[in-house]
């Protein structure tokens, strides 16, 4: 293995910061000093789904330390291999909400549109780690009938930015769609789901911005954030920026053994959101994907936690606990 010398968060691109990102569980353990550890032998599930951590969330991980929980939530482990009954490759189904390549249509006022097929991080727990992100790859013409297909559908009010990451797609091809979709008068809003202002929060840079202010569209920006250590003053500053925008930013997270399964944690989460303008909107169930059982909750283990949320901090710091289950025409709030 060649160690690299780590690239300034402060002076280097988005982009290069993504092309930079570690992809390797060897240089994983290598740049956190873990080398020679156990875990450091129980990583051939990274031939199935590889390793992506760029160095801003690289930074927040404490070195030295296998449990940390950022560093448990992009480390490949054996457990992955295992087939667990009840798990499956396509949890939610999408492949039968699918009609057009780049276009998942499963709620009545709203589609989701697969940008990316890449992420800037890939968490191991990903609901879309099998997706087939080839057969959703939209040339310039596909594009244009995702256009008319939500055109011709009045009942569509609003758009999703999805991926992989969305935000990994470059501006000028997010101001050309975002303009378009801006000439459809029956949306409403258009909002992007996205981990980025967590994994690379450089992402957030003036010409982002340009395009999410020129848009007739109201904004809102759904952050994907697990645990309060991945919240840093660079992650802190771009949301703030987005604000400053008009932008209105949620958060959701995923509820995930040994990371965020106690409520210490949670409440801790929910106030550092909140300081940084973001409000707590979903706690997801995990959704029984393939290969992140040891992930899971017991559902009354999540309710009790939410339960005991409520009963220690202000109901707006307290998110719906939510299950998202296959061919239901939205998601099951629980607790
Ligand atoms: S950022 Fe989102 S889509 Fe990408 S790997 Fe993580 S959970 Fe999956």
């Amino acid at each position: 293995m060649i160690a690299r010398t780590a690239p300034s968060v402060h002076t280097t691109s988005w982009q290069q910061l993504l092309r930079d990102a570690i992809r390797t569980p060897d240089e994983l353990f290598h740049a956190l000093g873990l080398e020679g550890h156990p875990m450091a032998e129980q990583i051939s599930a990274h031939q199935e789904f590889p390793v992506v951590v760029p160095a801003p969330y690289l930074a927040r991980i404490e070195r030295g330390n296998p449990e940390d929980p950022l560093l448990l939530q992009v480390l490949p482990d054996v457990a992955e291999m295992q087939l667990t009954e009840g798990y499956n490759s396509d949890p939610l189904s999408e492949r039968d909400a699918n009609p057009l390549p780049g276009l998942i249509h499963k709620y009545h006022n709203r589609v989701l549109l697969t940008l990316a097929s890449h992420c800037a991080i890939n968490c191991r727990y990903c609901f879309r780690r099998h997706f087939p992100y080839k057969e959703n790859a939209p040339g310039r013409q596909q594009w244009l009938d995702v256009l008319e297909y939500i055109r011709s559908r009045p009942e569509i009010d609003e758009v999703i930015y999805s991926g992989g990451e969305p935000l990994a797609v470059n501006d000028q091809r997010l101001a050309w769609l975002s303009q378009q979709l801006s000439g459809i008068p029956h949306l409403k809003r258009l909002r992007i789901h996205t981990r980025m202002p967590i994994a690379i929060p450089q992402r957030v840079n003036q010409e982002l911005r340009q395009w999410i202010s020129a848009s007739r569209l109201q904004v809102v920006m759904v952050i994907h954030c697990n645990h309060p250590n991945e919240l840093d003053t660079d992650t802190v500053n771009a949301c703030k920026l987005l604000q400053r925008d008009g932008v209105t930013l949620l958060n959701q997270s995923v509820l995930l053994r040994g990371i965020n399964d106690n409520v210490s944690t949670l409440i801790e989460l929910s106030e550092r959101l909140f300081a940084a303008g973001i409000s707590p909107y979903y706690l997801h169930l995990l959704d029984k994907v393939q290969g992140a059982a040891h992930f899971d909750i017991e559902r009354h283990q999540a309710i009790a936690l939410i339960d005991e949320m409520r009963t220690r901090c202000s109901g707006y710091l307290v998110p719906a606990l939510a299950q998202e289950n296959a061919g239901m025409k939205s998601k099951t709030v629980l607790g």
